[in-house]
């Protein structure tokens, strides 16, 4: 996930376009029954949730939706299913990671969630050993700048009944990043609740996170690079994954979320660390009328 000047001058001259305003307060904005059972019925991941599970992100999907701006580019008119759509995928990663609605304080570094009709071509530049300069376009289907908007493909959200079986969620890779940029560096570990995994300290439990991610990362880098050097099977999950531990922990995030027994076969030790980063709260049912 570089980060290229030509990129931050595209999202600031973006920015100052969005219509901001400040967090709503008080209940949530309730999404209409016929709205929620046709959104559950476009994720077919959502529907293996409980019936708590699912109320409660869809009470969680509504107070986002209150905190949230969305904006379509290039005259993309965002429809109320649009919006219920990417709000309920934003806030699966959320759902046991503390209460309602106050866990949305994960995301409060941010108000603008922009989509595209379709990818994004990307200007970008990098400069190599010998000091020469090498621009190229890179297609983008979404985007989580630290402390700024989420850019979201439609197509590719739309997409997502499909890309389930790859164990591929945009939604959720970019709304995954920004857990993980709440420290003020996306490095692959979100900040860590205190005796996580019954670590004495901060450092003790950073060292537990990537004790676990970092050697699940070169091995699945290891099966992409053996499968386009020398034919061998593609590895479950999105080669992009291969790219940064960064990136590796958003792609595995995905599949954990889309896909959990999948998951659960390929990476055992992931979805344990995984289990007990996204599951540390445990709630009971949802009030009526919160
Ligand atoms: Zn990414």
């Amino acid at each position: 996930m570089p980060r290229t000047p030509a990129r931050l001058d595209f999202w600031t001259r973006l920015l100052r376009r969005l219509p901001w305003r400040p967090a709503a307060l008080g209940p949530a904005r309730p999404i209409a029954d016929t709205l929620w059972h046709e959104t559950l019925a476009g994720l077919p991941f959502l529907q293996r949730c409980s019936p708590q599970d699912l109320d409660r992100l869809r009470l969680l999907a509504g107070h986002f939706l209150d905190r949230k701006e969305f904006h379509g580019a290039h005259g993309l008119v965002v429809t109320d299913a649009m919006a219920v759509a990417v709000a309920s995928q934003a806030c699966l990663p959320l759902l046991n990671l503390g209460p309602c609605p106050a866990v949305l304080r994960w995301y409060d570094d941010f108000v603008g969630i922009v989509l595209h009709a379709d990818q994004v071509i990307a200007p970008r530049e990098t400069v190599d050993d010998d000091g020469v300069v090498h621009r190229y376009a890179e297609p983008l289907i979404g985007e989580a700048m630290d402390r700024g908007p989420v850019m979201l493909s439609w197509r590719d959200v739309a997409d997502g009944a499909a890309a389930q079986e790859a164990g591929a969620n945009v939604v959720v890779h970019e709304f995954v990043h920004k857990l993980d940029m709440q420290d003020g560096v996306a490095d692959g570990c979100p900040p860590l609740p205190r005796g996580f995994l019954g670590a004495s300290g901060h450092r003790a439990a950073r060292n537990a996170w990537f004790g676990v991610l970092e050697p699940a990362y070169e091995a699945f880098r290891e099966r992409v690079i053996v499968a386009d050097r020398f034919g061998g099977p593609r590895p479950w999950l999105d080669d992009y994954g291969a790219t940064s531990l960064t990136e590796f922990f958003a792609v595995a995030c995905e599949g954990y979320f889309v896909l959990p027994d999948r998951f659960r076969t390929e990476f055992p030790e992931l979805s344990m660390l995984f289990d007990a980063f996204f599951r540390q709260f445990s709630p009971g049912p949802a009030p009526a009328g919160s």
